[in-house]
């Protein structure tokens, strides 16, 4: 299998694992927020794992609520950080989870306006700067750092002096972005971040979001999200200890490897784009890249006019690649990214997502590129490719 859907989860890094083994044995039983020994000894370690999320970011250990990935923290800066009296403005192109927070923030009488984006997914600073003049209340801006299904980085230090000249409270969602992309929220001046796991080689089910002052969101609900109290109120539930622990070491990681990763990861990314247009380009000449290209080091998106992509991923199960979002995969809807960036449906359709990552070689770069560019001309292992 060549695995390139790194966009959608990465490979646990096994200097994560091993990490997070000696937390799942029975031996180091006891609930973080116990008063004695076992339990202190577990608070230890989620307090250190908690110090090394921070130091990915910029931010005092203090600042980071542990959630159960970055779903959640999405909603709880969105739903949970919105002024009393304000407004929410996000990108038309964040994920699922922030999207998905609006229609209950206008039920709650807040207004919303969604950011349009360039040809490429870049929003435009200028256009921040007219909503927040035209909305003229305090306000939740959120925009993600790297866009997850084309790569496109956003301007986040000039979205943030805009943001910051009306006085508004501005998150990111840097789940994408932090495996290759120096992010300190202080030198950025962003109030709030979320981001996951298993997007970082940690593990599946723990994310975090990180609130600088003066962005305190309100939990949810007192039986939800505060819960018990744990994380100062902010999210309440007994904190996973070996899921913290894991978190923590693949941030370490990122702090230490993401250059190193970027250029390396980069280089394959483009390497996959030449193969794929020397294979292709010439029969297929309406062949693109989405995106901006100097985007994501992992990302490559790319149109091929006339197939149905999730048709073509299904006729070459050796490859894992994605059509999009993998929430979207299975709603069989276009992208409403690609949508965003002004694609019509069709080649929405028509568009695949690479994922390329830490384990990721050129061979696999080639092979990956051989195999559609045979499946495309009728040599592949499942015959001709239907095209849509
Ligand atoms: N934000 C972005 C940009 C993502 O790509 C994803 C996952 O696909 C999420 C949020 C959700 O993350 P999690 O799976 O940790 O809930």
């Amino acid at each position: 299998m060549i695995y390139l859907d790194h966009l959608a989860s990465t490979p646990l890094d096994p200097l994560v694992l091993e990490a997070m083994l000696p937390w799942m044995r029975p031996e180091a039983a006891g609930n973080p927020h116990a008063a004695h020994r076992a339990g202190w000894r577990a608070a230890d370690a989620v307090e250190e794992a908690r110090a090394e999320v921070a130091a990915l970011v910029g931010a005092r250990p203090g600042e980071v609520v542990f959630t159960s990935g970055a779903t959640e923290a999405n909603a709880l800066a969105l739903l949970g950080g919105v002024p009393p009296e304000g407004g929410c403005i996000v990108s038309a192109v964040e994920h699922a989870s922030e999207l998905a927070c609006l229609p209950e923030l206008r039920r709650r009488g807040h207004p919303v306006a969604v950011l349009p984006v360039d040809g490429t997914g870049r929003v435009d600073p200028a256009e921040l700067e007219r909503h927040l003049s035209s909305l003229g209340k305090p306000a939740l801006v959120s925009v993600m750092a790297a866009n997850n299904e084309v790569g496109t980085i956003q301007p986040l230090a000039e979205l943030a002096a805009v943001a910051a000249c009306h006085g508004a409270t501005i998150h990111s969602d840097a789940v994408q972005a932090l495996g290759t992309l120096a992010l300190d929220m202080p030198a950025l001046g962003l109030h709030g971040l979320s981001l996951s796991g298993h997007k970082l080689y940690g593990p599946m089910g723990i994310g975090a979001l990180v609130v600088r002052p003066p962005f305190r969101p309100v939990p949810a609900s007192a039986g939800g999200s505060a819960g018990g109290g744990q994380q100062r109120g902010l999210r309440g539930g007994t904190l996973p200890t070996p899921l913290c622990v894991g978190l923590g070491i693949a941030c370490r990681l990122a702090r230490e490897r993401r250059e190193e990763d970027a250029r390396r990861i980069a280089g394959l990314r483009d390497r996959l784009w030449d193969r794929l247009h020397d294979l292709l380009g010439d029969r297929l000449p309406g062949l693109r890249r989405n995106g901006a290209a100097d985007g994501l080091a992992g990302c490559l998106n790319v149109t091929i006019p006339g197939i149905d992509a999730a048709d073509r991923l299904l006729d070459l199960p050796e490859l894992a690649a994605s059509t999009g979002s993998a929430c979207h995969s299975a709603a069989g809807e276009p992208s409403h990214v690609l949508l965003a960036l002004g694609l019509p449906a069709a080649d929405a359709h028509a568009s695949l997502r690479f994922g390329l990552g830490r384990g990721t070689t050129a061979e696999e770069v080639d092979a990956a590129a051989a195999l559609l560019a045979a499946a495309l001309s009728g040599r592949g292992p499942a015959g001709p490719l239907r095209t849509a």
